[in-house]
């Protein structure tokens, strides 16, 4: 059982999960003898749909499977240690100053492939396809329940990034309350918006296209580039070329070449940075908003090859040893 606590000074809500100590890890260095085990050992391998958590959902490889039965292309779980359970009547109360919820929720895994060797930039582009639609899929349900306020996916490559499981997997958590990093991005292009006019990620588009400093990928589209004041080195970006604010609302079209533009800009980190631990979120705008002219949903991806010390922690400032500029062409000399 886990709850939430706001933080009256930052106004920030911390999730507390006392459980999720419990939970296995089995991220180790990619030894052969240590693989070998991993697979004994994972539950999310084909094979052992009876041992991972209940399926939510799963695109069928073969007709007529029955759900947690071996045979398909993705599985979505429900995470057996969640941080935030599916109630539902959410408890608000509060503690003196101090705000208090009860842990209503979602926390579900995507298994974006049966093979344990394969990682996400490895699959072909139909494969992620169906991963990108099974998020859409379930966006698309979870918005329904009426206490939820955001749906964050993201996933976590690699021990560093936070992985307990080194079988290829996304995560998806919906919150009661809107996270305090969406909050201020749509407050912030909207002041912009009542400034300019402009949605300010379309201008961001507009000026990484004609610059072409620090693109990595682009299709008919998306664009993909390394951003221009990234936190992290190799911090990169992804964003519709055409306005749109909602992720859950993209045409089955754009997510093929989503799919295309995220193996191609995903292979290329990959590849330049040796195979390095990443974290990828999806920022979208929150469950019962839409449409917004100054909003625009984008993917970002920060590799992790430095880590977060006390300047960070103690100002919000971030120090990053390289210029987006030249780690854009660090990437595209890996084709
Ligand atoms: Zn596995
Ligand atoms: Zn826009
Ligand atoms: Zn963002």
């Amino acid at each position: 059982m886990s709850e939430l606590r706001k933080d009256p000074v930052s106004r920030r809500w911390v999730i507390f999960s006392p459980d999720r100590a419990h939970r296995p890890v089995d991220v180790k260095p990619k030894a052969e003898e240590n693989m070998q085990e991993d697979i004994k050992n994972c539950p999310f391998c084909e094979g052992k749909e009876k041992t991972s958590g209940a399926e939510i959902l799963a695109y069928d490889k073969v007709l007529g499977r029955k759900p947690n039965t071996p045979g398909w292309w993705v599985r979505v779980l429900e995470n057996k240690y969640p941080a935030l359970e599916s109630r539902e009547t959410l408890e608000k109360t509060a503690e003196g100053i101090y705000d208090w919820m009860n842990d209503l929720g979602r926390h579900e895994i995507i298994v974006e492939t049966p093979n344990h060797f394969i990682q996400l930039p490895e699959l072909t582009e139909e494969e992620i396809e169906k991963v990108l639609l099974s998020f859409k899929e379930r966006y698309y349900n979870i918005k329904n329940n009426p206490h939820i306020e955001y749906i964050l996916i993201f996933k976590n490559y690699g021990k560093e990034a936070g992985a307990s499981l080194q079988h290829s997997h996304s995560q998806l958590i919906a919150t009661p309350v809107v996270p305090n990093r969406i909050k201020e991005e749509i407050k912030n292009s909207h002041e912009y918006y009542t400034f300019r006019d402009r949605c300010i990620f379309c201008d961001i588009v507009t000026q990484e296209l004609s610059s072409k400093k620090r693109i990595i990928e682009e299709n008919q589209d998306f664009v993909s580039f390394v951003f221009y004041a990234g936190r992290f080195p190799y911090e990169t970006w992804i964003l519709p070329k055409e306005h749109a604010s909602n992720f859950e609302d993209t045409s089955i079209e754009k997510i093929r070449s989503l799919s295309e533009i995220l193996k191609k800009t995903l292979s290329k980190i990959q590849k330049a940075l040796n195979d390095t631990p990443y974290n990828l979120v999806f920022h979208t705008l929150p469950v019962k908003m839409k449409d917004k002219e100054y909003y625009h949903w984008h993917i970002e991806i920060m590799p992790k090859t430095t880590r977060v010390a006390g300047f960070e922690w103690g100002s919000g400032f971030y120090i990053n040893p390289i210029l987006p500029e030249d780690a854009a062409k660090i990437l595209n000399s890996m084709e």
